[in-house]
């Protein structure tokens, strides 16, 4: 998945073009930097790359989580759906703009359950944020009928399948507004950054200038710009920008060496007829980041995970359920609304509410999940010598 394994030339060719200006800053200067801006660039080049209107950087993924929604209009008390299977970033993002986020059961897309999504539409629900886990994703269809018949806003939290589409669309293009991570273990990385993307002209207005202190960025003079509303510093910096300008331009070779890895992973793990995998919904093409498979039951999962530790073959192999960053069952900080400092009382009767949340198909899903995240340096003759360990360690599992 992580487009650091090719970092190179090419990356340290548009860095260098920023260090020669010195202008590291993406607005402003336009005397001194030359007709370097890098930033810019990069927006021009995600709009063309995935189809989009309209695309503003951020200086973080989670910060485009943030944009988007404060962008959209959501706020204090509204409530978000969105998975129990997902990174921490995305309730962060909810609570940081005073939103409650309502977590409900995935199926096995290991992103939203429609018929969950629709069970938890309350008269204070505002958004369903679908979160394309590992590359796939949600059944968007499905879900942008909910949203479309409940009034509701469709938000995807696309940071993790930069590369994906569904039905011809790139994830993220085809809610009200979709958000990509650059951090530094994504499909592309800018080191730091995230990107906003919609084709509302006033989502991307609100977002341009709610990254940047409110400005307006009307006029040719920054310091005499009007702020027509209240904004925030999430901005990408010209440096972190030029890196993700070199990454992009590789991104169609990062997804086909990506698929090909993964196909030929795909195929050790298919000789075995008890092993499943994550569900594509129709129509979807998925970005090859992850191989995310199931065992038939929690308890062979576990002891896989355990023979694979033995053999020595388990880094990159994530058991999500066990894991401290991408399920519900280890959200403690979450569940016990610990905060540094205060949230709102209603913020904070949810998130203890979760204690008592069960999540019976979640969990039956998630602990029978692995994800083998696909390497771009993967030789051939490693891909085989992992396969066959892994079917090894699965076979003895399963007395075969
Ligand atoms: C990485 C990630 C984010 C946040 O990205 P950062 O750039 O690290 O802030 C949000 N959601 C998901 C699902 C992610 O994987």
């Amino acid at each position: 998945m992580p487009g650091f394994e090719f970092f190179g030339a090419e990356e340290r060719k548009e860095v260098n073009d920023v260090l020669e200006t010195g202008i590291l800053m993406r607005y402003g200067f336009d005397g001194p930097r030359k007709g370097i801006w890098k930033a810019k660039e990069l927006e021009t080049a995600i709009t063309q790359t995935f189809g989009c209107k309209y695309a503003q950087l951020t200086s973080s993924g989670t910060a485009a989580l943030t944009t988007a929604m404060v962008a959209l209009g959501i706020g204090a008390g509204d409530e978000i759906i969105m998975p129990s299977f997902t990174f921490v970033a995305s309730f962060e993002a909810v609570l940081s703009v005073g939103a409650i986020p309502v977590l409900v059961e995935v199926d096995e897309t290991l992103t939203l359950a429609p018929d969950a999504v629709r069970k938890a539409i309350t008269p204070k629900t505002k958004c369903v944020m679908p979160v394309h886990m590992c590359g796939s994703m949600a059944d968007l269809d499905a879900l942008a009928a909910i949203c479309k018949e409940h009034h509701l806003i469709l938000l995807e939290d696309a940071c993790q399948s930069i590369g994906g589409t569904y039905k011809g669309k790139a994830l993220g293009t085809i809610g009200h507004a979709g958000t990509f991570s650059f951090d530094f273990v994504k499909m592309i990385t800018c080191a730091e950054g995230g990107v906003v993307m919609t084709n509302d002209k006033e989502v991307y207005t609100n977002s341009d200038g709610y990254t940047d202190h409110g400005h307006d960025h009307l006029g040719v003079d920054r310091g005499a710009d009007l702020h027509p509303f209240i904004g925030y510093n999430y901005r990408i910096s010209e440096l972190h920008a030029a890196v993700g300008l070199a990454q992009i331009r590789k991104l169609d070779t990062f997804l086909a060496i990506q698929k090909k890895n993964n196909h030929s992973l795909r195929s050790y793990l298919e000789q075995i007829p008890e092993i499943t995998f994550r569900v594509v919904p129709e129509g979807g093409v998925d970005s090859c980041s992850f191989l995310s498979w199931f065992l038939p039951t929690a308890e062979a999962t576990q002891a896989v995970v355990a023979a694979m530790k033995e053999t020595g073959i388990l880094a990159g192999n994530f058991y999500w359920f066990a894991n401290n960053w991408h399920y519900i069952s280890k959200w403690d900080h979450l569940k016990k609304a610990t905060t540094l400092s205060r949230i709102s009382a209603e913020q904070e009767a949810a998130l203890l509410k979760l204690q008592t949340t069960q999540f019976p198909a979640s969990d039956a899903i998630i602990s029978r999940c692995i994800s083998t995240a696909i390497s771009l340096v993967w030789t051939e003759e490693q891909i085989k010598e992992k396969g066959e360990k892994m079917v090894a360690c699965i076979k003895k599992v399963l007395g075969k």
